[in-house]
């Protein structure tokens, strides 16, 4: 079958799916002439609708989604090979974006517009993929048990103080991969493995559950402490009837005086073999709007990751923080490792 033949099949099923899942058409159709973008994406929240739409009305570029989880995106633009409809890998947590990377599927952009919006440490340094909102992986704790004397970071995590105190979800879920990747960044491998096994040896209970669910082990009081991304803490803190939850837990920004809380990102790549590179690029570009930051940040309650942005007033009832400035980029190096040194420690 010739490539331009395969590229039409790839556009019909893109075609097909979009037409099942955008708002109809009729209003502002875009000009003809305009082109289109195809994202994969694993985000899927409804503010994404209006980001997109917003877009295509400025720009008359169609916005095409394929959404499934990030390893099932990677495997697909793979297989597709250099008949792949994907312009974009919309992604979160630099584990995965890493994971992209390897796979050899992004290619380098080179933007002045977002090399100015964006911080270095969240974007690679070779332009593969970008950071477009963030969040913070924190210390919680049940304020009714007290403030836990001495705990102002990662490593305080450790303590024999904390004996039997701390719930936390399983060492496989990659926020737990990116954060431990991030103590190994900063302390190298031999402290890393000390530092796990310190913290499993003050395990409350065997890992378990996800973040929402241990945010409530510690709000009902079962553990006293735990490890959870702002976002899950701060759907509770927008949500009246939560609001008991939420206002149990007491939260800890780790290592302010050090080298700052551990931060991640969503972020999103050009495909290397992407068929509308420059209409990407543009899509890639508006995603630093203000406005688009808004919509993005907001879906799940993240940070903007471009400078001078606030983030919305549930994540602010958090506090404010000196996040890590690591590179993201230094995170997914450090996955490999970690995984074997949470095994070694016997975090399960
Ligand atoms: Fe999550």
């Amino acid at each position: 079958m010739t490539k331009s033949l395969l590229g039409l099949f790839a556009a019909a099923s893109l075609a097909v799916l979009a037409a099942c899942s955008e708002t109809p058409a009729g209003e502002d159709a875009p000009p003809a002439d305009a082109g289109e973008i195809n994202l994969y994406s694993s985000r899927h929240y409804d503010t994404d609708l209006a980001l997109y739409d917003d877009f295509t009305k400025a720009t008359g570029i169609k916005v095409n989604r394929i959404e499934a989880d990030a390893d099932a995106l990677i495997e697909r633009i793979q297989s597709e090979g250099e008949f792949s409809p994907a312009d974009l890998l919309i992604t979160v947590d630099a584990g995965r974006l890493w994971r992209a990377e390897e796979a050899g599927i992004f290619a380098s952009v080179d933007s002045p517009v977002l090399k100015e919006r964006l911080p270095s440490h969240l974007r690679h340094p070779d332009g593969l993929w970008f950071g477009l909102s963030t969040r913070a992986r924190i210390i919680i704790y049940n304020k009714a048990k007290g403030v836990p004397e001495g705990l102002t970071s990662y490593a305080d995590l450790a303590k024999p103080a904390f004996k039997g105190q701390i719930c936390v979800r399983s060492s496989s879920n990659i926020y737990n991969i990116s954060l431990l990747s991030s103590v190994i960044a900063h302390k190298g491998a031999a402290e890393a493995e000390k530092w796990a096994k310190g913290v499993v040896a003050n395990f409350a209970r065997a890992p378990e559950g996800n973040d929402t669910s241990n945010i409530d082990a510690v709000a009902s009081g079962e553990c006293r402490i735990s490890v959870v991304n702002t976002y899950y803490l701060a759907r509770y803190a927008g949500d009246p009837e939560k609001k008991a939850v939420f206002d149990a837990i007491g939260v800890i920004f780790p290592d302010q005086d050090g080298t700052g809380t551990h931060v991640n990102i969503s972020g999103a790549g050009l495909v290397k073999t992407a068929p509308n590179r420059a209409n990407a690029i543009k899509f890639l570009e508006y995603l630093t709007e203000e406005k688009a930051q808004r919509y993005f940040a907001d879906g799940n309650n993240e940070y903007p990751a471009v400078i001078g942005l606030k983030a919305n007033s549930a994540v602010e009832k958090l506090g404010t923080f000196k996040p890590d400035t690591l590179n993201a980029a230094e995170i997914g190096k450090g996955q490999a490792e970690a995984v074997k040194i949470f095994d070694r420690a016997g975090w399960k």
